[in-house]
Parts: structure tokens; C-alpha cells; sequence
């Protein structure tokens, strides 16, 4: 496989609607489906792309609307757990060409967790996520805008003023 293509296949195939989840007659329910049905109807989500075995689904918290630091929580279901990943961005070609990737925040293991226990759970971490995201963010001295960390060159410099008004040159 070349470059291009993986780099193509960066977007799965995106699901609407909960139904979509759910198999044609005479075939069950896997554990992974109903492990995402559950999440998706805490969070109130109805988008999803997938393989077979791994489900995604994005939160985009209300409580993080500022246009510039677009923070997801990203859901990786398996039959086996949630795996909460935040929003980062990764300099590829060196410092220029950012994209949005996720890194690894929490895991929660489904196992010996019944249906009540487990969406407080879900509330728990998302609270606790939402809060990492709000103390990743730093304000742009230049600007004035919010940014994560990644998105900046220092604590108070975003890279966009970064080239404009500083020095640096991407
Ligand atoms: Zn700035």
C-alpha cells in the first residue's frame, strides 16, 4: 500500500442514525454494538463510522464551543471497553501540515459493570474529560483566541500569530 492510499483511508465511512448499528434479520446483536447503542444514547449521538470489531463515535462537548480549539472526545468502542481519547494535533511533514489526530486519555473496562453503574461511568469520565480539554486550552497573547496546547509554539503564542508576527516562519 502507497502513502496516498492510507492517507485516503484516514476517513472510515460515516454512519446517521442508531438503526444503522443495528444487523438485518437473523443475525444478532454483537457486544460491541450494544456496547456503542448504550454510549451513543448517554451522549446522545447518533453518528458512527466502523469496522467490523471497532466502533468511533465523536462528542463534541457544548461546553467547549470556541471555534479555534475544535476539541473532540473521541469513543473507540470494542466488546471489551471505551477508550476515551482527546483531540491533539500532529505536525506532520515537520512543522508545517497539521492534522487533528486523538491520543489516549482513559479506559474503561466493561466487564462486571451493570447497565446503571456504567452510564454514571460514562457521565464520570466525560466530566473528567471535559475538563482536561478545558485546562489544555491557553489563550493567544496576539489574538485572543483559544488554542491547545499543540496548536501552540509556546504558552501564550499561537502558530498563526507565530508566523505573523514573530519570527518564526513555517
Ligand atoms: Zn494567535
Amino acid at each position: 500500500m502507497d502513502e496516498e492510499t492510507l492517507i485516503e483511508s484516514r476517513n472510515a465511512k460515516r454512519y446517521k442514525g442508531v438503526s444503522k448499528l443495528l444487523v438485518q434479520d437473523g443475525f444478532g446483536v454483537l457486544t460491541v454494538e450494544k456496547n456503542a447503542l448504550l454510549i451513543m444514547k448517554v451522549l446522545k449521538i447518533d453518528e458512527f463510522e466502523r469496522t467490523r470489531d471497532v466502533i468511533q463515535i465523536l462528542y463534541e462537548s457544548p461546553l467547549l464551543e470556541d471555534e479555534a480549539c475544535k476539541q473532540e472526545l473521541i469513543v473507540l468502542v470494542t466488546a471489551e471497553e471505551y477508550q476515551f481519547r482527546l483531540t491533539t494535533t500532529e505536525w506532520t511533514k515537520g512543522g508545517y501540515e497539521p492534522v487533528t489526530t486523538s491520543y489516549l486519555f482513559k479506559r474503561l473496562i466493561l466487564k462486571n459493570i451493570n447497565s446503571g453503574e456504567l452510564e454514571q461511568k460514562i457521565i464520570d469520565y466525560l466530566n473528567l474529560a471535559v475538563n482536561k480539554m478545558k485546562a489544555n486550552l491557553r489563550v493567544c497573547k496576539y489574538c485572543k483566541r483559544k488554542f491547545i496546547i499543540e496548536d501552540m509554539i509556546n504558552n501564550n503564542v499561537c502558530h498563526g500569530c507565530a508566523s505573523e508576527y514573530g519570527r518564526v516562519i513555517f
